[in-house]
């Protein structure tokens, strides 16, 4: 069970919001009518008892929002895949372009003293000046 469906189940089973501070304690129930309402537990600080109160009014739409987050980001994912292919393809076509214009263009020499220098012989660069020769 993933954490989001475990706290759906924990959301589910808990006493319904919602939840309210009073004091130390937090509780559920018709406000109005202090028989109705019912003493969930006990918190250790008043700040504790309203972050869980808060918490548990805020979780039911937390957990919607999540789901719809989760669906919009499959819904994204989706549409980026079929562009992922396209950009890979296109990178096959522009490789493949690039070597055909490797093997069509004139190669570049260097022009020292007339000709190419040892290095260039050697590595097929050099630091010195270089032409392409058509
Ligand atoms: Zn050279």
């Amino acid at each position: 069970m993933s954490k989001h469906d475990e706290l759906r189940e924990l959301e589910r089973k808990a006493t319904p919001a919602p939840w309210e501070e009073d004091g130390a304690v937090y509780r559920a129930g018709d406000f109005s009518d202090d028989d109705a309402a019912c003493w969930v537990c006990e918190s250790g600080t008043i700040a504790d008892a309203a972050f869980i109160a808060a918490m548990r009014n805020a979780t039911p739409g937390l957990l919607t929002e999540l789901d719809v987050a989760n669906r919009r980001a499959d819904q994204a994912e989706a549409l980026l895949e079929p562009l992922r292919r396209e950009v890979e393809d296109l990178k096959s076509q522009l490789a493949l372009a690039r070597r055909r214009a490797e093997l069509t263009e004139p190669a570049p020499q260097c022009t020292r003293e007339g000709g190419p220098c040892a290095l260039w012989g050697a590595k097929g660069s050099c630091p010195h000046s270089v032409v392409i020769l058509g």
